[in-house]
């Protein structure tokens, strides 16, 4: 055999892995998933059947246009079907963002800790990542962001609210940076849990984009609508960002089953909102019991909540999965925990105070 392989480009070396949220264990005492930020509740009304109907065209190919879906996020979000692009699930569409407008010795700038993803695929692009710290207080720097702009600077990823945090930026404050980054520097709003926001300070990511040609939002039918397991997503921006998704998409990426499905999952708002309802009930029933019990919590809106560990982070998620529920550890920063079934939550906050006396 010869000694040969074949060559992998180098900045392969340097990507982290992305790291899915731990399943819950099999067999054995009951365990709860709380580490990847997904929906406990099944399918919305109409959801399944629409998918089953759709699974008798397996042997057909998707629409690639996705029009029927791109039709409906049409009239849902009142944004003209030219700005709109799908995406396997937003983690595809942010890849497909990042390799329109950064490639090597280009500048991707985003928060940290952040989303995972944002140093992948902006690695993989062949960019160079730019990671501003978050504030004390776990919320994006909006001016460190601004001061790391420069002219190699392609685009910037503000996760609002932030995963693994929660923490929010608020209307004034992210206007103000808005008006004031490069008009030829692409924004990009991660909504991917814009639904669990109660804050009405927080802007709506589409009304931002309307009238701001370099600002571009991500929103998911993976968390709030619960497809995680389908890979879809969208992108909302003005039609010369929209058209270079569309030609970097991978040819057929969004299945008809996830068409379909999400196009059922819109037509079901009522539903939606009732379950989105019942999650933020839930997760601030958590965040207080947190509080009441000690912690120092950043306040979440979104459908996790944020405890920074430090070097504590492995210990109590071993000592959450030894109570029944999988959290998320990032060791040696800190715990992020998904808002599920209150039965899970109780659970978690047990384990939560009986780790906190012992501290
Ligand atoms: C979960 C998540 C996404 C969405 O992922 P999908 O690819 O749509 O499943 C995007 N951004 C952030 C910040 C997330 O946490």
């Amino acid at each position: 055999m010869s000694e040969k392989t074949p060559k992998l480009r180098a900045v392969l070396d340097g990507i982290p892995t992305y790291k899915p949220g731990r399943p819950a264990a099999e067999g054995g005492p009951v365990t709860y998933k709380l580490s990847s930020n997904e929906n406990p509740y099944p399918p919305l009304p109409g959801v399944l059947e629409s998918a089953v109907a759709a699974a008798g065209a397996f042997n057909r190919y998707p629409d690639m246009a996705c029009a029927g879906l791109m039709a409906e996020l049409s009239d849902h979000f009142s944004v003209p079907v030219t700005d709109l692009a799908t995406g396997t699930g937003s983690v595809g569409v942010a890849q497909q963002l990042v390799q329109a407008t950064a490639g090597p010795g280009d500048e991707v700038i985003y928060a940290w800790r952040s989303f995972e993803a944002y140093p992948i695929i902006t690695q993989v692009s062949g960019a160079t990542p730019v990671q501003v710290p978050l504030t004390s207080d776990e919320v994006h720097d909006l001016e460190g962001m601004l001061a790391a702009v420069t002219d190699r600077t392609r685009l910037i990823f503000v996760c609002n609210p932030n995963n693994p945090t929660g923490t929010v930026v608020r209307r004034a404050e992210l206007e103000s940076f808005l008006d004031r980054v490069p008009a030829d520097v692409l924004v990009v709003l991660d909504e991917a849990y814009r639904e669990f926001n109660r804050d009405a300070d927080v802007p709506d990511g589409i009304e931002l984009y309307r009238d701001r040609p370099n600002v571009c939002v991500l929103r998911t039918f993976s968390k709030a609508y619960g497809l995680a397991g389908l890979r879809i997503g969208f992108a909302v921006a003005h039609e010369p960002v929209a058209a270079a998704l569309r030609k970097t998409a991978v040819p057929f990426g969004v299945s008809q089953l996830a068409q379909e499905a999400a196009v059922a999952s819109l037509r079901s708002s009522k539903a939606l909102m009732e379950r989105v309802d019942a999650l933020v009930t839930e997760r601030d029933r958590v965040f207080r019991a947190l509080v009441a019990q000690g912690w120092t919590v950043p306040e979440t809106h979104a459908n996790f909540v944020w405890l920074r560990l430090g070097e504590r982070t492995v210990a109590f998620a071993s000592a959450c999965e030894q109570a029944g529920v999988v959290v998320r550890p990032f060791p040696g920063e800190g715990v992020r925990v998904t808002i599920g079934e209150s039965e899970a939550m109780d659970l978690f906050l047990k384990a939560a105070e009986e780790f906190r006396k012992e501290m």
